[in-house]
């Protein structure tokens, strides 16, 4: 599904890992007018457009044809496109003195946003940088645990076993051999990190953590204020929910889970210890079961994959939106194919950023599905929202709002929408909310704090505030500070475990998945409110809602051409996010955790 290492695969180049190419000295001659800046971004967008579609293409049907072949076309089609937005967001550095029409100015500051790693003027040096670049990404896909004497486990199959087994020693075993992958990479990612910084100053930025910084419409400082306030919101119900776990897993494996201090790495059903739904069925609370089955009601009746895409687009139409385009039906992929590879992992693809609107996921009839199918329609009806702006501003608020509208769509699957839809007789009562409540905050809740402390340690890492020899031990005391987790046994510096994630291998922001966890409750929050919802905000959903899919509309249709804060005002009434969205979302959740943490340690 589309969260935390996937997402909609829109052909905006602001999604792209930009590498920035040779730095060139033009105009040097005469001074550039504001003129030359508006027909500069006017070409520059002509050339993008074309670029990001046929990068597409090639990608479409790399991701639904999976050959050698096509492999290539797609990298050389993404390459040119990379290449291509690199080279004008140098060139538009020249126009930064001068008095530009908002318009114009705006474009020119998501050129030079839109890359992710700056590659130094000097050829040699642009050159390694992208070979360690590519070399460390390719180091974590192709990284394995050997254990002595058995085959090898690639992430896969370490990942299944950390959902699903409850050995700690077994658990253990897999957790520590995963991470045998970080010290052989910690010189690469040493210069990585040198080399990038290096671009990145050439471009005007203080480091590279202060260029990710750079695209929230605010000075790279305040967003790390922000989400440190956001944060602070939150963490109540963050430290309710650990406590309740820890107590869980300790009943489960005993001594080595402390009754006060932080919960092990290697416990929480999940490499990362990031979100903890595996481990649910060990901390169920009796009588939370919700009294009906979707997948056992969607196989009774025979559902088939089409039929579970029409579910999804029948809630948008419901909100007012139009249908899907005739081509969606005819080009998508909804089945997994009997005679060739393909990228099965779900997203949602506009490939000619207007109304190529496409759909990619090997459906099954399940809840899951069914929900995910309702998160990437959520994509897809945003890139259509936004397809009349100029192509620089056919993307999300920012990088938080794709996948928040999304997961926000999903947050209206309730027990009430799937009555409306026939599906179910009769929503379950208020009491059985606990256990749907508790499965949703421990993919959600317990995300927070990693998602936070991500890129809390890569901007300390950029800005020479962490030094190599600390970058272990710094790692971890961010993820006890805001996790509340510890390493299973002592890490010392010949461990380099935060390169064991893969946005961290791969040079990926993190922050975004942070956003969008705490956006969408307040979308949500909005539009129930607008819906007239005045239940329990688990329980709205804004199915068939007009009023509430035309303020949704408005608020999709302004893609990035404004600052975020007016886009979120459309939605929510405030330009200011607020974290006490997702806090209502889980009053109930609060309440009973309070009750069940009495006389127990809380905190770490
Ligand atoms: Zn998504």
């Amino acid at each position: 599904m589309g969260r935390r290492g996937s997402g909609y695969a829109a052909s905006v180049l602001l999604s792209a890992l930009a590498i920035a190419g040779t730095a060139e000295v033009i105009g040097a001659a005469d001074p550039p007018t504001a003129e030359d800046a508006r027909a500069f971004i006017e070409e520059s967008e002509a050339k993008l457009l074309k670029l990001s579609v046929d990068a597409s293409r090639a990608s479409w049907v790399q991701s639904t044809f999976i050959t050698d072949d096509t492999e290539i076309l797609a990298a050389q089609a993404n390459e040119k496109l990379i290449a291509a937005s690199a080279e004008d967001a140098k060139k538009a550095a020249r126009f930064a003195s001068l008095s530009l029409s908002p318009e114009v100015s705006r474009k020119i500051a998501l050129l030079k946003n839109s890359l992710t790693l700056a590659a130094p003027a000097d050829p040699k040096k642009s050159e390694e940088l992208t070979r360690i670049a590519a070399a460390l990404e390719g180091a974590y896909g192709k990284g394995k645990y050997c254990p002595p004497g058995k085959e090898c486990l690639d992430l896969e199959e370490i990942t299944k076993i950390m959902a699903e087994s409850r050995d700690a020693n077994q658990l253990y075993d897999v957790w520590q051999g995963w991470h045998t992958i970080g010290p052989p990479l910690k010189p690469q990612f040493e210069r990585y990190v040198v080399l990038a910084n290096e671009g990145a100053r050439e471009l005007g930025f203080a480091d590279t953590g202060a260029m990710w910084r750079s695209k929230y419409d605010m000075p790279p400082d305040a967003l790390a204020k922000e989400l440190d306030r956001l944060w602070e919101q939150v963490k109540p119900l963050y430290v309710s929910l650990h406590a309740y776990v820890r107590w869980k897993l300790r009943e489960k494996y005993g001594a080595v889970v402390p009754a006060d201090g932080p919960i092990p790495a290697h416990l929480l059903g999940n490499m990362w210890a990031q979100d903890w739904g595996n481990i649910y069925p060990l901390i169920a609370p009796a009588g939370a079961d919700p009294g009906f089955d979707l997948t056992a009601i969607l196989k009774s009746r025979k559902t088939d994959p089409l039929q579970m895409v029409r579910y999804g687009e029948g809630f948008f139409t419901s909100l007012g939106f139009d249908p899907l385009p005739k081509t969606f039906w005819e080009r998508s992929l909804f089945t997994k194919p009997r005679d060739r590879e393909v990228v099965c992992h779900a997203s949602a693809w506009d490939v000619d950023t207007v109304d190529d609107l496409r759909l990619k996921m090997c459906i099954d009839i399940t809840a899951e599905m069914f929900s995910t199918i309702h998160h990437e329609l959520g994509h897809n009806f945003y890139q259509r929202a936004y397809n009349k702006l100029p192509y620089l501003f056919r993307d999300s608020a920012n990088d938080g709002f794709h996948e928040a509208i999304g997961d926000t769509i999903a947050l209206s699957v309730t027990p009430e929408y799937l009555v409306k839809l026939g599906l179910l007789d009769k929503a379950p009562d208020a009491s059985k909310d606990i256990g749907l409540l508790l499965v949703r905050a421990l993919d959600k809740v317990a995300f927070l704090p990693f998602g936070l402390l991500v890129d809390q340690w890569r901007w300390r890492v950029f800005s020479g505030q962490i030094a190599p020899a600390d970058y272990n031990r710094t790692w971890w005391e961010l993820r006890r500070k805001y996790q509340g987790i510890a390493p299973p046994q002592p890490r010392g510096e010949d461990s380099f475990d935060a390169i064991g994630k893969y946005h961290v291998a791969a040079g990926v922001p993190y922050s975004r998945y942070f956003l969008a966890d705490i956006l969408q409750f307040q979308f949500h929050r909005g539009l129930a409110k607008t819906a007239g919802c005045t239940g329990p905000l688990n329980r709205c959903s804004i199915y068939g809602n007009k009023e509430a899919g035309a303020k949704l509309n408005r608020m999709l249709e302004m893609g990035c051409s404004k600052p975020w804060p007016d886009a979120l005002a459309v939605v929510t009434g405030s330009p200011t996010m607020d974290a006490n969205a997702l806090r209502d979302y889980f009053a109930p959740l609060q309440k009973w955790l309070d009750e069940q943490n009495k006389g127990k340690a809380v905190g770490w």
